[in-house]
């Protein structure tokens, strides 16, 4: 239950998985916003039209998963840190997942961090492809974590420094 734990069910989150055809088509922004509240930031990020607009402020972020082109623009626009980006297209093993980061120190390209699910449990360390800024005014980095395919829709946040158990 989310409202209770902070921590979305398989439930919750089938209702914004894109299809797994499109997943398989390359990077696509998946939004895990459960709760209505009154914000919308991210449908004005969107210039595809992705993210539709809402009828009403506390409405739940709906997709239109064809019109995402996976650019990304999204996620650091989101003050929740609820969006994603999953590219299951990036080779047969790998996945990219993009994910917000707002912590200091950012991470380096190249640099092994430790992963984590969703409700903060390590899954495993996995390097550092990439990092975007937000922009001059926006703290909020975007992070490229190559991950084994299996673990693409489990690693949603990185902690710096350490290793997780089992490496
Ligand atoms: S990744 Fe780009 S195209 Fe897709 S929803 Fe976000 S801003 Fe729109
Ligand atoms: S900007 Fe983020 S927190 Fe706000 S409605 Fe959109 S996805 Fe949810």
């Amino acid at each position: 239950m989310l409202i209770k734990t902070g921590v979305p069910t398989v439930d919750d989150l089938k209702k914004v998985y894109p299809p797994e055809e499109r997943m398989q088509q390359g990077p696509v922004a998946i939004i895990e916003c459960f709760q209505k509240i009154p914000c919308n930031p991210c449908t004005e990020a969107c210039k595809q039209g992705a993210i539709l607009p809402m009828a009403d402020i506390n409405d739940v972020p709906e997709m239109d998963f064809s019109k995402c082109n996976g650019c990304g623009v999204c996620i650091s626009r989101c003050p929740g840190l609820a969006i994603f980006v999953v590219d299951r297209s990036y080779s047969p093993t790998e996945a990219i997942v993009r994910i917000p980061y707002e912590f200091v120190p950012v991470p380096e390209v190249g640099q092994k961090v430790v992963c984590l699910n969703r409700a903060g449990e390590e899954v495993g360390t996995f390097e550092v492809k990439k990092v975007v800024s937000g922009g001059k005014k926006n703290m909020t980095y975007t992070v490229w974590i190559a991950v084994p395919q299996e673990l693409c829709m489990e690693v949603r946040n990185i902690r710096l420094g350490g290793v997780a158990h089992g490496e």
